[in-house]
């Protein structure tokens, strides 16, 4: 399949108008995007992702158009098991029980799990054990070759690693298998389906699900409208700090570095800060992670680290009772022993802390040979994390942090109009491109609206909220 990209896109023909503005009197986003914007792809953005030889490939322009289209209308498009009946019917006939066929000939859907707690413990530890005898059949003399090696029955045998573990027969009782607790499942292999070896679980606040998460951004200029510019989209269980730094290499790249970014406090850590200054240019814009210290959490009846100044050029720790710490030791971050990222511990002196008034605000160290001791980052992260937590904390900045509210809205449009939280498909990559064709429908409805004259829909505000205002 070949490229023989159309140097310009031919003229809608005058028929084809004529007909689309009978049946549509009233107009539709598309008819205004054509008439105001003209086509929106064109062939030589595609170019090299063809080969040189081959029968000419059907117009991409088109089908990208097509593309998201289907993702702006919402149009629509089992696993081990299956693969070893594909490959060894007779074997698989040979080895399964007749339950397995009331269990697994039909996909196993949520709604059929809706039958209490101990039927449906008692369905799963079914399914775990059903499991672990096809793997043992699998393994064991006489399975036909090459079956077991499948890549279908290795993520079985993954999936189950992690799911289940076996109960050994009691006495004069049957052994079987157990879903292993959550915690319980260890860090090293995440797999989470045998239907997608890419999904990963994720509990965020009151939410857990298994599969991905996209990073929106979008433009937030006055007087334009709102675009996302970028979907970043990885396994769920990445969370959102580190994907900072990718996604303004990915705007850089596509000359669209902001010079503000506004994020939500997961996004922004002291590293990520200088980071984004040092290699963009970017004022990275959020409140920071919470202080979790029991101090941190006091509502400032204990002293947190924000309390704490630091004389750098003296290397010296100040307390609010104006109390000296000039002990400073260079220790690895946790979970940082390999990226040799560092921070400084400081330790007040016993002597100065025993005898005071503000103990009880300060430390719980029972030890009266222990003084409070705080974690200091190094000079440039400590600057510019306080820097970043003043912006957004200042009265008159408040303002321009306030429109990071509009990604919530974009973020709800994708998931309501768009079906952005359902993956269509199997797979990263597959669920990269779904989250990048619903960036661009999310765009063409939003540019519609704009040049057909719609205003950016306000806050929803409550008729009990807007009795205060
Ligand atoms: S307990 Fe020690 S560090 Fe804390 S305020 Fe008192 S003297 Fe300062």
């Amino acid at each position: 399949m070949s490229l023989r990209p159309q140097a310009t896109i031919p003229p809608v023909p005058d028929d084809t108008a004529r007909v689309a503005r009978a049946a549509f009197p009233r107009g539709t986003p598309y008819l205004v995007l054509r008439d105001r914007l003209g086509a929106v792809f064109a062939d030589a953005d595609f170019a090299d992702l063809y080969p040189r030889l081959g029968q000419p490939a059907y117009a991409p322009w088109r089908l990208a158009l097509v593309t998201v289209m289907q993702f702006r209308e919402g149009l629509s498009d089992r696993a081990a098991l299956n693969a070893v009946a594909a490959v060894e019917p007779a074997w698989l006939r040979a080895i399964a029980p007749p339950e397995w066929h009331e269990r697994y000939d039909r996909r196993v859907e949520e709604w059929r799990l809706r039958i209490g707690d101990a039927k449906r413990a008692a369905y799963i530890a079914q399914v775990g054990a059903d499991g672990f005898v096809l793997l043992a059949a699998l393994d064991a003399d006489g399975a036909p070759r090459g079956v077991a090696d499948l890549p279908e029955v290795a993520l079985l045998r993954r999936v189950w690693a992690r799911q289940f573990e076996r109960v050994e027969p009691s006495e004069g009782g049957e052994g079987g298998a157990r879903l292993r607790p959550v915690k319980g499942r260890g860090p090293a292999d995440r797999v989470e389906s045998p239907y997608d070896a890419d999904a990963r679980y994720r509990s965020k606040r009151t939410t857990s699900w298994s599969g991905y998460m996209v990073h929106l951004t979008e433009t937030c200029d006055a007087g334009a409208p709102r675009l996302v510019v970028h979907a970043d989209t990885t396994p769920a269980n990445v969370h959102e700090g580190p994907r900072t730094a990718p996604i303004h290499d990915a705007l850089a790249a596509k000359g669209l570095a902001p010079a503000e970014h506004l994020v939500d406090s997961a996004y922004v850590g002291a590293s990520q800060l200088v980071e984004a200054r040092v290699r963009h240019g970017i004022d990275l814009i959020g409140p920071g992670r919470r202080d979790v210290s029991w101090q941190g959490r006091s509502g400032g009846a204990a002293f947190s680290r924000a309390d704490f100044r630091v004389d750098w050029e003296r290397r010296v720790a100040i307390c609010p009772e104006g109390k000296e710490a000039t002990n400073w030791t260079t220790c690895a971050k946790k979970g940082h022993g390999r990226t040799g990222k560092t921070f400084i511990h400081v330790a007040f002196r016993a002597a100065d802390c025993r005898p005071c008034p503000s103990r009880s605000r300060c430390t719980r160290a029972r030890s009266p040979y222990l003084g409070r001791a705080i974690a200091v980052l190094h000079r440039p992260e400590d600057e510019a994390l306080a820097a970043a937590r003043a912006l957004v904390e200042a009265p008159g900045r408040g303002g321009i942090y306030a429109q990071r509210q509009g990604i919530e809205g974009t973020i709800s449009q994708g998931v309501r109009a768009f079906g952005l939280r359902r993956a269509r498909y199997r797979g990263l990559a597959k669920t990269t491109l779904q989250h990048v064709a619903t960036a661009a429908a999310v765009d063409l409805d939003r540019i519609a609206a704009w040049l057909g004259g719609r205003p950016l829909a306000p806050t929803r505000t409550s008729r009990f909220a807007a009795l205060a205002a």
